[in-house]
């Protein structure tokens, strides 16, 4: 599906670089495994990592950046205009995490 076997890996990686939090709102994410507080969304705490160019297949560390799901849907959104449901099944990204 456009990522690299180590794709995974390298997600980890930049993730542990960014402290586990969103680069564009600073919320500190949960790491795998972690349990949420009971009175949260786990959801809304899940860090992932988006292609700051769209393109999945560019995985140059400079065009990685972590974002929370909330700020990584809305990166999506206003990036172009309507998400197709092909761009939406981007965001089921919780086995990369
Ligand atoms: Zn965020
Ligand atoms: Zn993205």
């Amino acid at each position: 599906m456009g990522y690299p076997k180590h794709w995974k890996k390298l997600a980890r990686d930049i993730k542990e670089k960014a402290d586990w939090r969103c680069q564009k709102c600073g919320r500190v994410c949960l790491r795998p495994g972690e349990k949420p507080p009971e009175n949260i969304k786990p959801r809304a705490y899940n860090l992932q990592v988006h292609h700051h160019n769209m393109n999945p297949a560019d995985n140059r560390v400079e065009n990685l950046i972590c974002l929370c799901s909330g700020c990584h849907l809305g990166y999506h959104r206003g990036g172009k205009g309507n998400v197709s449901p092909g761009q939406l099944s981007l965001f089921d990204m919780s086995g990369f995490s």
